[in-house]
C-alpha cells in the first residue's frame, strides 16, 4: 500500500476528496487503515469494473447536456476515474467535455451549476488579485486557462458562464498530454456582460453589469498577470475566448514579457496549418502554389494566415508573395486596401483590388485552391461555391472550422457531395464519416486539442520563459508527421485520437527543442528529452494517483 503524508484525509473526508477518492476500488486493507470500513458497499471493484459502470450510465443519458453534467459530476467525485474514462474513450468523451457540448454547457451554465471549479475573479476584485489567487489550494500550478467570456466559441458574450471553457480545456491538457490535474487552474475574469438575456436572468451567476472597458479593464488584466507571476511563478497563462480587440492587443502586450499564448489565434493556426500541410500530401501540391481564401478575418483566420506566411517564407517566398496567397472575406466583403473600416490585424492582408461583396465574384477573381471557414457563419460555403471550387481544383481543400457544429460553414456531407467527393475536408467540431458508393470519407477534426496540450507540456518540461510562434510552427509540423499514409487514404488529415498521448509527447519535444535552441529554457536539457517528457505524464490509474 502507498504510504501517505500526515495530511492525507481519512474516512468520509477521503471519499469526498475527488483527487484521492477511489470509491468502491479502495482495497480491503485500505478500508481498514483509512477509516473507510462501513462507508462503502462491501464488494471491492477494479477500476475497469467502475469504468464499465460509468460508461453504461453515461450512455443511458438521452441528451449531450445531461452527459456533460454527468461527466462533470464524475470529475468532482473521482478525478482519476474521470480521466481514465476520458483517455480510454476520447472519441466519445471529447465532444462532450469540449466543443460542441461545452458551448451548450456555457449557455446553460447558471442553470446546470452544481459545484464551483476554478477561480472566479471579477472587476470588483481589483486590488485583491494576489489574495484571491492564494486561495487556490495547489501551489505548483503549471497552466492557467483564462477567458473574459466576451467571445465564447462562435456563441458570443457568455461572460462568467464561459467558465466551462477553461474547465474543458484543462481537462484536455490532462487527458491529452498528461499534465497533472493538480497543476491546472481554470480562471474566469468577469468584467460584466453585454448579454441582455443574462443581465435579466435571475439565475445568472456572473456580474450583472455592462462590461468594464478601457483603462480599468487593462489595469485589471495587468494586475492579474502580475499576481500570477508572484503566486504561481512557473505558470503558463493561456488567454482564451477574448473578443478581437482585446485578444490581439493582449497577445502583443504580453507575448515577449511573460509565458503566455492565445489559443484562438496561435493554437488554431497550428492545427489548421498542420491540416493544410497534410492535405497537400493528398493533393500532391506545394505550399507555395496554394491560394487560400479565408471566410472570416478574425483571430482564427489571421492567426492561420500568419503561420502559413511564416512557413511559406521558410520555403523561400518573400513576405509580400506569401501574403498575396491569402485573401480574406469579412462581414463587409473582400478585405481590400481602399476600405477605411479595417481593424489593425486585417491591414497586412488588405489587397490592392477593387471592392467585392459577392462571395462568388471573389472566388472567380481569386480562384482559390483552399476555402478556410473561420467566420462563425453557418452555410457560407454554399452549394454554388463548393461546386465552383470543385471545378477549379481536382482536389479542393475545404476547412469549415467554425464551432460549435451548428456554426460550421458547411457540413461534411455537403462538402463531399457538392465537390463530387473530391474535397479534402476538415471541420472544427466533429462530423460523422460519410459514405458514398461503398467508399468511406473520414472528415478531419481540426481540434486545437491536438496542439495546445503538447505545447503546454513542452513549455513546462523546459521551463520556457516564453511561448513563441516558432514553437507553434514546430508543433504543427510534428503533428503532421504523425499522419500516416493509411490515414491519408481515408482522407483523414489528422491522426486518430487514440494516438493523442504519443502525438502530445512528440509535440512537447518539438516545443521544448525550440526553447533550448533559442536559449529561453530555464532548466538544463535532459540527455533524453523524449523520455523525460514521457516521465512527466500523469497516468490516471489508482497506483499513480498521489
Ligand atoms: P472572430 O470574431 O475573431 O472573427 C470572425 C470573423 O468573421 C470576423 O472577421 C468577421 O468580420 C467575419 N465574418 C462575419 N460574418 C462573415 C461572413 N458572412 N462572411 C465572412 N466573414 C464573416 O472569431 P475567431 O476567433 O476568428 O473565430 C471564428 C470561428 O472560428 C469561430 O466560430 C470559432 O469557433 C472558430 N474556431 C475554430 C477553431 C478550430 O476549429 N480549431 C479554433 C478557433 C476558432
Amino acid at each position: 500500500m502507498t504510504t501517505h503524508p500526515k495530511t492525507f484525509p481519512i474516512g468520509i473526508d477521503l471519499l469526498h476528496d475527488p483527487t484521492l477518492n477511489k470509491g468502491t476500488a479502495f482495497t480491503e486493507e485500505e478500508r481498514d487503515t483509512l477509516g473507510l470500513r462501513g462507508l462503502l458497499p462491501p464488494t471491492v471493484h477494479t477500476q475497469q469494473t467502475q469504468l464499465t459502470r460509468v460508461l453504461g450510465n453515461l450512455r443511458q443519458k438521452t441528451s449531450d447536456l445531461e452527459k456533460y453534467v454527468f461527466l462533470i459530476a464524475l470529475q468532482d467525485r473521482n478525478e482519476t476515474l474521470f480521466y481514465k474514462l476520458a483517455l480510454e474513450h476520447l472519441d466519445e468523451i471529447m465532444p462532450l467535455i469540449y466543443t460542441p457540448t461545452v458551448g451548450k454547457a456555457c449557455q446553460e451554465y447558471s442553470n446546470i451549476f452544481r459545484r464551483p471549479r476554478g477561480l472566479f475573479i471579477t472587476a470588483k476584485d481589483a486590488g485583491r488579485m494576489e489574495e484571491i489567487l492564494s486561495h487556490w489550494p495547489n501551489a505548483d500550478v503549471g497552466v492557467i486557462v483564462v477567458p473574459d467570456g466576451e467571445r465564447i466559441l462562435g456563441l458570443g458574450d457568455l461572460a462568467s458562464s464561459g467558465m466551462g471553457i477553461p474547465v474543458g480545456k484543462l481537462a484536455l491538457y490532462t487527458t491529452c498530454a498528461g499534465i497533472h490535474p493538480r497543476r491546472c487552474l481554470p480562471v474566469s475574469i468577469d468584467v460584466g456582460t453585454e448579454n441582455e438575456k443574462f443581465l435579466k436572468d435571475p439565475l445568472y451567476l456572473g456580474l450583472k453589469q455592462h462590461r468594464v472597458r478601457g483603462e480599468a479593464y487593462d489595469a485589471l488584466i495587468d494586475e492579474f498577470v502580475t499576481a500570477v507571476g508572484k503566486v504561481f511563478p512557473h505558470a503558463l497563462i493561456q488567454f482564451e475566448d477574448f473578443a478581437n480587440q482585446n485578444a490581439f492587443r493582449l497577445l502583443k502586450k504580453y507575448q515577449k514579457k511573460i509565458c503566455t499564448f492565445n489559443d484562438d489565434i496561435q493554437g488554431t493556426a497550428a492545427v489548421a496549418f498542420s491540416g493544410l500541410y497534410s492535405a497537400l500530401r493528398i493533393t500532391k501540391q506545394k505550399l507555395k502554389d496554394q491560394r487560400l481564401l479565408f471566410f472570416g478575418a478574425g483571430e482564427a483566420g489571421t492567426g492561420i494566415a500568419d503561420l502559413t506566411v511564416a512557413a511559406m517564407m521558410e520555403e523561400g517566398m518573400t513576405e509580400a508573395e506569401a501574403r498575396a496567397c491569402c485573401w480574406f472575406i469579412d462581414s463587409k466583403g473582400l478585405v481590400v486596401q481602399s476600405r477605411k473600416d479595417l481593424a489593425e490585424h486585417k491591414i497586412p492582408y488588405a489587397i490592392d483590388h477593387k471592392p467585392l461583396i459577392d462571395n462568388m465574384d471573389i472566388v472567380d477573381s481569386f480562384k482559390p485552391t483552399s476555402l478556410i471557414g473561420v467566420s462563425g457563419q453557418p452555410g457560407v460555403f454554399t452549394e454554388d461555391i463548393l461546386r465552383r471550387v470543385a471545378k477549379l481544383n481536382e482536389r479542393p481543400i475545404v476547412f469549415a472550422l467554425s464551432n460549435p457544429t451548428s456554426m460550421a460553414e458547411c457540413t461534411a456531407k455537403d462538402a463531399y457531395r457538392f465537390t463530387d467527393y473530391r474535397a479534402v475536408f476538415a471541420s472544427g467540431s466533429p462530423f460523422k464519416q460519410v459514405t458514398n458508393g461503398g467508399k468511406t470519407f473520414v472528415p478531419g477534426q481540426g481540434n486545437n486539442a491536438y496542439i495546445f496540450p503538447g505545447v503546454g507540456l513542452g513549455v513546462l518540461a523546459s521551463k520556457s520563459k516564453f511561448v513563441t510562434n516558432e514553437m507553434f510552427l514546430a508543433a504543427a509540423r510534428a503533428l503532421a508527421a504523425e499522419v500516416t499514409e493509411e490515414d491519408l487514404a481515408l482522407g483523414r488529415i489528422y491522426p486518430p485520437l487514440t494516438k493523442i498521448r504519443q502525438v502530445s509527447a512528440t509535440i512537447a519535444q518539438a516545443t521544448a527543442e525550440v526553447a533550448y535552441k533559442r536559449g529561453i529554457a530555464q532548466q538544463p536539457r535532459p540527455t533524453d528529452l523524449g523520455a523525460y517528457i514521457k516521465s512527466l505524464m500523469y497516468i490516471p490509474d489508482y497506483e499513480n494517483y498521489v
